[in-house]
């Protein structure tokens, strides 16, 4: 099956639930396990919640999501358009955190990297940062 969506949202965080759901029920049609849709669910997460919190900061610029179905793999891309990651081998490493003072732990990729097959980021820094996950 060939199928695809694109969502777009405001950096809220409200809305990061909003995501994690939307796509969750887009890849339903591939008839994944719990534990498959659970993993698809977190990883929107973190992405989206590294948009929200890094890309921008502010709760009110747009992040695109878009997702893809091709037989029987999902694609998801999530994008924003905020400050961007210099150095994204070194922002994807496990405990790598610009935020230490918000408590958060570094680990954002690297769950997305273990709960998905394949992440891939691409970043300008000033233009767009782009999350792309296969599962
Ligand atoms: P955690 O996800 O555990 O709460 P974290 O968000 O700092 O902590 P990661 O999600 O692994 O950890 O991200 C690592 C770093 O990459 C971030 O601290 C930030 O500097 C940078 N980063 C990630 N996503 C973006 C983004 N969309 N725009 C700008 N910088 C980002
Ligand atoms: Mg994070």
């Amino acid at each position: 099956m060939n199928n695809r969506m694109k969502l777009e949202i405001l950096s809220k965080s409200d809305n990061e639930s909003f995501a994690r759901v939307v796509v969750s029920a887009f890849a339903a049609k591939l008839d994944p396990t719990i534990e498959e849709i659970t993993d698809i669910k977190t990883a929107v997460s973190e992405a989206v919640t590294n948009s929200i919190i890094h890309g921008y900061n502010r709760d009110d610029e747009v992040i695109h999501i878009t997702c893809e179905i091709d037989k029987n793999t999902v694609i998801i891309e999530v994008i924003d358009y905020g400050v961007g990651i210099k150095d994204v081998g070194k922002a994807m490493e496990p405990l790598f955190t610009s935020k230490p003072e918000m408590e958060r732990s570094g680990m954002g990729f690297t769950v997305m990297e273990s709960f998905m097959d394949e992440v891939e980021v691409k970043s300008i820094p000033g233009v767009e940062t782009r999350v792309k996950m296969k599962k």
